[in-house]
């Protein structure tokens, strides 16, 4: 079975200093269950592709093994395991793509963290629970998915399919993420492990998940296949994945949450740009209303005053935050708290749960999100979900020359990625909007100075 990578950003051959495989040599690696062959079909300017080929030698899977309990008498020798793709393709990758895998890039260090437009193409791989599961897996990652299933002999077509399938995933992302991505996820297909789970694997799969498996809708499928159905290490993962997911925001947010508390209070700022969101909102002619990264959920206790919106939804990532919204919920009537719900999730995954909104509130939020994130984000939202107004928020960076408090160059909150000026916020903008056919248009928040403007700034985009 085959795997291949391509990429077409100019000069694709980067791919070979990533990969710390010249383009120009075929190279052989022998491992414990048969070799792995890795060659370039093509390498110019414009498009470059490193295939990997598992070799599977199906005697040297069993030497040295003790014949598994049940099975018929041959299993061991006849049996699929050589001529798909499955765990075994994560083993070539760790043992023969490590670097590239652990993002390291000796000659060329910046590319690691590049977003690079990426395919990968896997050959036969068995898909337990087919084509809804791939795309499952894959689409909230942020890939355009292709599936094609192959039929169980081509020369009998009236056999009729397969469970094998021939998968292309493109996007833009960094290599690194993109080798997790498949190492993880191609044995959760393949749904077969083929060699003992133990309590390794659990660490194996949260090193290689990091970043991206904790906020994944399908997490605990992923984590129970993976861990190839083991009830209790498969729930010590999951418990695990959880923690994660809200350590980040959930441990120092408050500290952190205080700082930023302490730059606005002055001029009241976040008062402000809510009355100014709920405002947006209403003009709109917006009824069912996403607040995403809703924190404590001050916003939402605005919109329920508001008889217009007559269901609003609540989204944070964060466990903590969402309590707190939920006390701030459980206060109110009645009549006002059955038109609210509270739901986990990240908005950097695709989401069914949030689609299909008359607008969506993203309010100070943007700037929390990896540069990495930020794309998926963009996807989740605007190709996704696709509510019809979207109002975002974020500071201007600009303004932050006003706040004597903050010394030059910091930002207004230590968990910030990135703190835009009005340029860079609206270049970013008016691409996303021209992506995804939107209109957007720009309000200041806040008091506004004549050189440095408002400290919010806020994008209303519209379909
Ligand atoms: N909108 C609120 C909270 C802003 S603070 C307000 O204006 O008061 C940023 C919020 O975004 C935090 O609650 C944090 O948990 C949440 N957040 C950060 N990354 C997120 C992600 N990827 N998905 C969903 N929420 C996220």
């Amino acid at each position: 079975m085959l795997l291949t990578i391509t990429n077409t950003r100019q000069p694709a051959t980067d791919l070979g200093y990533l990969l710390h495989k010249h383009p120009a040599r075929a190279q052989t690696f022998d491992l414990t269950f048969g070799s792995v062959h890795l060659f370039y079909p093509e390498a110019t300017e414009e498009r470059c592709t490193c295939s990997l080929l598992l070799d599977v030698d199906p005697i040297k899977l069993v030497r040295g093994r003790r014949k598994p309990a049940g099975g018929f008498a041959l299993e061991q020798y006849v049996n699929d395991r050589p001529y798909v793709a499955s765990s075994f393709m994560s083993v070539g990758i760790a043992e023969v793509l490590t670097s590239a895998l652990n993002g390291k890039c000796r000659d060329r260090p910046e590319l690691v963290d590049e977003l690079l437009p990426l395919i990968a193409g896997i050959h036969s791989l068995p898909c337990r629970g087919g084509e809804r599961i791939v795309r499952g897996l894959f689409e909230p990652l942020g890939y355009a998915v292709t599936v094609e299933r192959l039929p169980l002999d081509p020369a009998f077509p009236e056999w009729g399919e397969s469970g094998i399938y021939n998968l292309t995933l493109s996007g833009t992302v960094r290599l690194r993420d993109l080798l997790a991505h498949l190492y993880v996820l191609i044995p959760v297909l393949d749904d077969e492990k083929h060699y003992w789970v133990g309590d390794d694997e659990v660490e194996k799969l949260l090193h290689r998940g990091e970043g991206w498996l904790a906020g994944h809708p399908e997490r605990d499928l992923i984590a129970r296949r993976y861990l190839r159905h083991q009830g209790s290490l498969a729930r010590n993962a999951v418990a695990r994945l959880a923690e994660g997911d809200t350590a980040d925001p959930d441990e120092s947010a408050r500290e952190k949450d205080k700082e930023e508390a302490d730059v606005e209070v002055r001029i009241g700022l976040h008062q402000q740009r809510l009355e100014k969101v709920v405002e947006v909102l209403k003009e709109s002619g917006a009824a069912r209303v996403l607040d995403a990264g809703c924190g404590e959920g001050k916003l939402l206790r605005m919109l329920v005053g508001e008889k217009e919106f007559t269901e609003i939804l609540g989204m944070d990532v964060s466990s903590r935050a969402l309590e707190m919204a939920s006390a701030r919920m459980e206060k109110l009537p009645e009549k006002q708290r059955e038109r609210v719900k509270l739901i986990q999730g990240a908005l950097t995954y695709r989401d069914r749960r949030i689609a299909g909104y008359d607008a969506a509130a993203i309010v100070e939020v943007i700037e929390h999100l990896d540069a990495d994130r930020l794309v998926t984000f963009e996807q989740a939202i605007f190709k996704h979900a696709r509510p019809g107004t979207v109002v975002i928020t974020t500071p201007n960076s600009e303004y932050n020359v006003m706040w004597p408090s903050l010394s030059a160059g910091r930002m207004r909150h230590r968990d910030h990625r990135f703190e835009w000026t009005r340029g860079e916020f609206e270049a970013w903008a008016t691409r996303v909007a021209g992506a995804y056919g939107y209109s957007v248009r720009f309000l200041p928040v806040g008091p506004e100075d004549a050189a440095v403007g408002a400290p919010t700034q806020m994008g209303v985009f519209s379909r």
